[in-house]
């Protein structure tokens, strides 16, 4: 709708759960949050449930989903799961990329995710040679997501080299630009959209010579745009780091600059003391990633440590195992119990802000992730009678969705105001899970 009322059955306002809230929407912003308001006014879209603010999945390779449930048979690490990851991106091309995103862009909305961060480097044809639009890839998920129905921040990533004084490896020409000017100046072609901003990317430290890093840095700060990094996800890495540099992964990019409060780290695993205190003390952002760290045997980052030092928490579903930001909301708490044999490190109010308003801010919405007047309107509704959330009483309804409750029982997910999601159907999709098994089956064959 363009200008109308949703009223909600409950609403989590950032610091409870109030009974009976009518939100007016009008061009895809909330304009006033009325509590006490019991029964649905005439003429409002009735959400039952729990209405939280959209959720920001803050870290995606979407073609990464071609891989759910393949790859886990056997042994192996990180690195030989990345010679299949490898083996799809070779198959990728603007229209078959376009379509899987568009339908992994929809299962997202029917996680209640309204804004993905896509960290996107397959940019040209198989070999390096560019598309007749050199945008065409980063065009494709653009308007697969606008095709879902949800907000994009597409992370242009800068991809350079295999690792440190290393030329991309056969798999990775298509991700180079050959240079960090040339990124930027491909980067520079693309197009924002109402539902599309443009961010920047480092790929990893590896894969950017440390000479060009300030060159991606300064094209971010120019415009203001979010600069996301994989950063020491693997000891590896900050073993090569140290041997070409001398100093950590963390430590190369501070002094090139690239670190600051629209910087974000994205895993954050191995971390010394100095880089944490860098990390904080820059305002640079954690994303963390822990359906995907768990199951790439990663390690688990020092998340508590890296907040306390001052760094916002995200959250990203990354290689897509699973597509469940209150599985990672969780998974990030329950790491940390095993951890530290203790429990409540978060509460389940910290937990949907990450998944929420600090997500949206790593991905430039500030504007987005509350529900509040002058928001954007982009909200989910989370059922309370499921077999997994019926029982607790609705005052709990924030730690029910945060500790029970999975993206099977999102019902609602409305992004500008606009219903995209209704009663568990994706409206602009019909068919979400064909549509995966269409688009995966393309790449796979
Ligand atoms: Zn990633």
């Amino acid at each position: 709708m363009t200008k109308g009322t949703y009223w909600l059955e409950h609403a989590w306002l950032g610091d409870r759960v109030e009974p009976g809230v009518a939100l007016d929407v009008a061009d895809g912003r909330i304009t006033a949050v009325r509590e006490g308001v019991d029964a649905p006014p005439p003429g409002a879209e009735v959400l039952r449930g729990l209405t939280l603010p959209g959720l920001a999945n803050a870290h995606s390779h979407a073609f990464h989903r071609a891989l759910r449930g393949t790859v886990q048979v056997g042994s192996g690490t990180f690195w030989t799961w990345r010679e299949v990851m490898y083996s799809v991106a070779d198959r990728l091309t603007p229209d078959t990329y376009h379509a899987l995103a568009r339908a992994v862009y929809a299962e997202m909305a029917l996680a209640g995710v309204t804004a993905v961060g896509e960290f996107h480097y397959v940019h040209h044809a198989p070999g390096g040679t560019p598309y007749a639009d050199p945008n065409a890839m980063g065009e494709a998920l653009i308007a697969a997501a606008a095709e879902a129905g949800i907000r994009i921040t597409l992370l242009d990533t800068c991809y350079l080299s295999a690792g440190f004084g290393e030329a991309p490896n056969r798999h990775q020409q298509r991700f180079s630009d050959g240079s960090a000017e040339d990124w930027a100046a491909r980067c520079s072609l693309l197009k924002e959209h109402d539902h599309a901003r443009i961010g920047t990317a480092i790929h990893s430290v590896r894969a950017v010579p440390a000479g060009q890093l300030a060159t991606v840095a300064a094209w971010a700060e120019e415009r203001r745009a979010p600069l996301h990094v994989h950063l020491s996800e693997q000891t590896a890495e900050n073993d090569a780091c140290l041997a070409a540099h001398g100093r950590t992964p963390t430590r190369l990019l501070a002094d090139h600059g690239v670190l600051g409060p629209r910087t974000t780290g994205v895993h954050n695993t191995h971390l010394t003391d100095e880089d944490i205190a860098l990390l904080g003390g820059s305002g640079t952002g954690t994303c963390m990633c822990p359906t995907t760290e768990r199951d790439l045997a990663d390690g688990i980052g020092p998340a508590v440590a890296l907040q306390r030092a001052g760094s916002p928490l995200s959250l990203g579903s990354d290689s897509h195992a699973v597509i469940d930001l209150f599985e990672e909301a969780r998974a990030m708490e329950l790491n940390e119990r095993l951890r530290t044999r203790t429990r409540g490190h978060w509460t389940a109010a910290a937990l949907l802000r990450a998944a929420g308003a600090d997500g949206h801010a790593a991905l430039g919405w500030e504007e987005a992730g509350t529900l509040e007047p002058g928001a954007l309107a982009d909200f989910t509704t989370v059922a309370l009678d499921s077999v997994r959330t019926a029982g607790p009483l609705p005052r709990l309804g924030a730690e029910t969705a945060v500790f029970a409750a999975t993206a099977a029982d999102v019902r609602h997910t409305v992004v500008g105001g606009r219903h995209v999601v209704r009663d568990g159907h994706h409206r602009l999709v019909p068919d979400v899970p064909q549509a995966l098994a269409r688009a995966v089956a393309d790449l796979r064959a």
